[in-house]
């Protein structure tokens, strides 16, 4: 068995890169920048009135002086000429402020009679304008790579880059393996369940960027696995759940195998999901995550995501952990790397409870995982631990 750490290597080592491809705006949210892009304009492109009031020049501003109103400037609608001596133009919020103005007064501290506005409170000292550039300059980059929040995809636009280059979103092939199953929606005989682990793994690599695929459940025997490895070409990445142990019905290492997988490891020495594999068949990498619900799913934080993530481009690394307090005692830890869900609040973590794999109302009460290394002693309450955000 390996570690989480050498196994993590080994997935990065399989992770090749995506290529690049040019999206619109509206669909950039979400995705990796792969190359840098640089503001094709300034903005504000000119000096801006950030209120609305009048634009005249701060050494006149004194209180109860008297200024001549001789044009108005409009956000879209500028005033192009020049204002003189004891002269203002009405201005509201994003117009152009006129040559020969450097001080927007704001409505409020003037008093207006026809075309002449008088100062009634000067204790505003600021320009209320905003100089050219302020925002970012023509030139400005933003950097590759990097994930694009809302707010990058709003800097954009403003940059007028309304094509984006991006990492290719990675599909994600996912397949179900096991006669128990039945898709969400279908009727389950007495013997069935629902399969809930491609649903839970594909919102979570859809919200990372991903573009996860489900495919037809695969069946306890080499024929089904066989057609569902033949579904899933052209995926980047293809992941089989369940049927990894060494059940008389875990086939997958061997059909996997006999498609001529290379192995990269097998069994990693974590709980959950010990019987966790992973190769490269048919030029493809395949993680093979084990069955127990949670267990894939951590599978899916642990290893799926930062594999994912080096293959967009974003560098490899590990699932990002935060040190906390624990708001309670916990006992000590087995031999293997345990990721308990855990529940976090308020700055402190405590467990969430039964630590079975297959218990995802556990999973969905909680929104960490609490690493425990091996062998870790029993620990008090306020001893700082180790964790993992999850959704
Ligand atoms: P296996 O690794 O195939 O032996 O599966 C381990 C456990 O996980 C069994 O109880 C399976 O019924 C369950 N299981 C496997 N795949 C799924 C799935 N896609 N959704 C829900 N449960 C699953
Ligand atoms: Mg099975």
């Amino acid at each position: 068995m390996i570690s989480v750490t050498e196994a993590l290597d080994n997935l990065f080592a399989l992770a090749d890169p995506l290529p690049v491809e040019t999206v619109g705006l509206r669909e950039a949210a979400g995705r990796v920048l792969a190359r840098s892009v640089t503001a094709t304009r300034t903005q504000p492109p000119f000096a801006a009135s950030s209120m609305d009031g009048y634009a005249l020049k701060s050494v006149e501003a004194d209180l109860h002086a008297q200024f001549k109103v001789i044009g108005e400037a409009a956000a879209g609608h500028g005033w192009h000429g020049k204002i003189g001596p004891g002269q203002c133009v009405r201005i509201f919020t994003g117009a152009p402020v006129p040559d020969g103005a450097d001080k927007v007064i704001i409505q409020e501290d003037v008093q207006r009679t026809g075309d002449v506005i008088t100062i009634s409170d000067d204790s505003d000292a600021k320009s209320n304008i905003r100089p050219a550039g302020v925002d970012f300059e023509i030139g400005t980059q933003m950097h590759a790579p990097r994930r694009l929040d809302p707010g990058d995809v709003a800097l954009l636009a403003s940059m007028n880059i309304a094509q984006v280059p991006v990492a290719r979103a990675p599909i994600v092939a996912l397949i179900s393996t096991g006669d128990e199953l039945v898709m969400p929606g279908e009727t389950p005989s007495a013997d069935q369940i629902i399969a809930s682990n491609t649903y839970g793994l594909a919102a979570m690599l859809t919200a990372i960027g991903a573009a996860p695929r489900i495919l037809p459940i695969a069946r306890d025997n080499r024929a089904s696995l066989t057609t569902a490895f033949d579904l899933s070409q052209g995926a980047d990445l293809v992941i089989t759940i369940g049927g990894a142990s060494v059940g008389d019905h875990d086939l997958v290492a061997g059909v996997a195998h006999d498609l001529g997988m290379e192995q990269s490891f097998y069994k990693v020495a974590m709980r959950p999901g010990k019987p966790l594999m992973a190769g490269r068949l048919r030029g493809t990498p395949m993680i093979g995550l084990p069955g127990n619900p949670v267990s894939a799913m951590v599978c899916g934080t642990i290893f799926v995501q930062p594999m994912l993530r080096a293959m967009m481009g974003l560098g490899q690394a590990p699932a990002p952990r935060a040190q906390v307090p624990l708001a309670a005692a916990i006992s000590a830890n087995g031999p293997r790397e345990h990721y308990m869900r855990a529940i976090v609040s308020e700055g402190q973590v405590t467990d969430a409870g039964a630590q079975d794999s297959s218990l995802l109302s556990v999973l969905s009460q909680s929104n960490a995982l609490m690493v425990r290394p091996p062998n870790d002693p029993a620990r008090a309450a306020g001893t700082m631990v180790e964790i993992i955000d999850i959704y």
